[in-house]
């Protein structure tokens, strides 16, 4: 899947975080002003821009404006999304997989859609296991599915690159409603996701 660069930044927002961080990185010590750092501080500001751009999204209207009457009733399933996420304690990176399946009631999505949403909870300041449930709810809440399971592996750069983990260990969470709370619904889909948690 690809993610769309925003090209317009709020000028206002870019010009206050380029400021704020020129102090920053004066506070650590460099020399703002070396040729490496210029540019820097409005990258900065940019790119967090971007990594943040969730707040702006809105899940359930992205589900709402692609919701299709549909007697399907087998299990849907997308794996392996790609999430890129910011811990909220560091604003450090978190990234790996989503995998996310629901049972349709009457509605079904567009399969593009629930990578959308994935994206909108990613892009921001969060933490996985919020980030799990919250996926979960907005599809609970628009497709009123028969159930619904999210489980994310992901990689914290803030436990890693502090020593706090073992290097590469991944940290898997799930949430599960209706259908995925029983049994064997719940167990086809992790033998389906091949999930680690099976
Ligand atoms: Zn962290």
């Amino acid at each position: 899947m690809s993610y769309h660069l925003i090209e317009k930044y709020d000028e206002e927002a870019t010009g206050s975080l380029t400021e704020d961080y020129k102090n920053v990185l004066a506070t650590l010590g460099e020399d703002v002003h070396r040729d490496g750092l210029q540019k820097t501080p409005e990258r900065i500001a940019k790119s967090l821009q971007f990594l943040t751009k969730g707040y702006d999204m809105d899940a359930r209207e992205i589900l709402n404006q692609a919701r299709f009457e549909e007697a399907y009733s087998e299990m849907v399933i997308v794996k392996d999304i790609e999430l890129y996420s910011l811990c909220e304690h560091h604003m450090l990176p978190f990234f790996g997989k989503a995998h996310i399946a629901y049972i349709p009631n009457g509605y079904i999505t567009g399969l593009s859609k629930l990578a959308r949403v994935v994206e909108c909870y990613a892009r921001r300041l969060q933490v996985q296991e919020r980030m799990t449930h919250q996926i979960l709810e907005a599809i609970d809440d628009t497709l009123h599915p028969q159930g619904v399971a999210v489980v994310i592996e992901a990689q914290h750069l803030c436990m890693m690159m502090r020593g706090v983990q073992k290097q590469n260990s991944e940290t898997t969470t799930s949430a599960f409603s209706g259908q995925f709370e029983h049994e064997p619904t719940r167990s086809e889909f992790l033998r389906l996701i091949d999930s680690s948690l099976s």
